[in-house]
């Protein structure tokens, strides 16, 4: 069975269309930002710059509607621009911007209309960037016992507590964050969702020294941050979705549209490892040739191609409209833990070379070492893999043996 993606005439006609953008638009130094840890301000300049290109068009965010300031268009043809992009090196958005892409699902799903009106087009036309605030400091997996304060005064609410582990680098200019609204309610039934200006008296940015801030849909978030509120006074109009009703916004966003239709491309680790193996000599042989490293290399070669069927699958009932259940969570679920197996084999197959990036012992530019760094990361990032297990049995209608917290 053929499992690669094959386009009808129009498809391939409007495929050309995004190479020709692509072709005039994406710089070498676009292509190299896209690839680094961090980057500089004027390398995140050119990435916003690239992103309201891409949205002139409707290209940003490409299946909403029009009139929001999105493209209008098909799953296959938002499909077809992600993977145009990936050949380049880029992600859609070029830049950070998962709180934008949460902001924007759930805004259009529970927002009203003059919420739709007034917030969509400032993420979709790539004018605002969002970072989404739900960590605290005592508060991860279990989100649902956030603390953080929106406390209702006039037309306002004022907002106090700290959120952890949050954002990128380079700032941002919304926040579409969790908050309680109601101290004496159950958790679960006491919180709402806001979409705030990011930068309001009574906010305190700080970066947080990690091992890595690790990926995001594909993009380095570059750092990740405590943001602390203090009476930071925000219009009513900001709360998203009735008051009180976070934790179904929440369980709407990460339950089941996450990922909203699929990684469908490949991890750009497999292209780098597979040249390096090639064009490395050792012994007159190059690593490829040699029987062992060959069979790390189709092991590794499986996790990557096991999570891009998985993405696939989610494009079809994406396409067929069918509604989700536990194959979301299973796709998060699985590309965290192979990520962690590749990690593994690729200490194996290179030892330390893959975890140096001192100029003269590194291997693949320093990619293999960045790769270790960030899955262990990723493993946490969106949710860990165990709580994506709880969510698998919890829609799969097996356990209830031990009791599930976490919602
Ligand atoms: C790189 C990175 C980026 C992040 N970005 C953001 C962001 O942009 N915005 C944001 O709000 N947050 C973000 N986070 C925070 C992230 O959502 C949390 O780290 C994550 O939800 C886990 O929470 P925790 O770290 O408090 O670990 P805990 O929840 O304390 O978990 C500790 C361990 O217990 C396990 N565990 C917990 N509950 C259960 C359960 N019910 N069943 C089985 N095992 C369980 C976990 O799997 C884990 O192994 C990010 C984190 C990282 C590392």
């Amino acid at each position: 069975m053929n499992f690669e993606m094959e386009y009808t005439p129009e498809q391939e006609k409007f495929r050309q269309e995004v190479l020709d953008f692509l072709a005039r638009h994406v710089s070498t130094q676009l292509r190299e930002a896209a690839a680094k840890e961090r980057v500089s301000e004027a390398e995140y300049a050119m990435q916003r710059d690239f992103g309201a290109r891409l949205a002139e068009k409707g290209w940003l965010y490409p299946v909403y509607p029009r009139e929001f300031g999105g493209g209008g268009l098909g799953v296959t043809e938002a499909l077809i621009l992600e993977a145009e992009a990936h050949e380049v090196g880029l992600s859609l958005p070029p830049y950070y911007d998962a709180g934008g892409e949460m902001a924007a699902s759930c805004i259009y799903t529970w927002g009203s209309d003059d919420q739709r009106q007034q917030f969509l087009p400032q993420i979709l036309r790539g004018k605002a960037r969002t970072w989404y605030l739900i960590s605290e400091p005592e508060t991860g997996s279990d989100w649902s016992n956030i603390q953080t304060l929106a406390t209702r005064e006039g037309d306002d609410y004022i907002l106090n507590g700290a959120k952890v582990l949050v954002g990128s680098d380079h700032g941002a200019d919304r926040f579409w964050m969790l908050a309680v609204t109601n101290q004496d309610a159950p958790r679960r039934e006491n919180a709402s969702w806001f979409f705030i200006d990011a930068n309001l008296p009574g906010i305190t940015i700080t970066p947080m020294d990690l091992l890595s801030a690790g990926t995001e849909r594909g993009v380095f978030p570059g750092a990740k941050n405590s943001v602390v509120f203090d009476n930071v006074r925000v219009p009513a109009s900001t709360l998203v979705g009735g008051e009180n009703n976070g934790s179904q916004i929440t369980n709407y966003y990460l339950e089941t549209v996450l990922p909203k239709y699929g990684e469908t491309v490949r991890d750009g680790l497999w292209d780098r490892l597979a040249d390096y193996c090639k064009n490395n000599v050792v012994d007159g042989v190059s690593l490829s040739e040699d029987e062992d490293i060959r069979d790390i290399l189709i092991d590794i070669f499986i996790d990557l191609e096991i999570t891009r069927l998985f993405g696939l699958r989610s494009m079809a009932e994406s396409l067929k409209e069918q509604p989700r259940t536990y194959q979301v969570a299973q796709a998060i679920a699985f590309r965290k833990v192979s990520q962690l197996r590749i990690s593994t084999l690729l200490q194996k197959l290179l030892g330390f070379y893959a975890l140096t990036t001192d100029a003269e012992n590194q291997a693949g530019g320093g990619y293999f070492e960045q790769f270790n760094r960030r899955v262990l990361a990723d493993l946490a990032a969106g949710g860990t893999s165990d709580v994506q297990r709880s969510i698998m049995a919890r829609r799969l209608g097996v356990g209830g043996m031990t009791r599930d917290d976490s919602d």
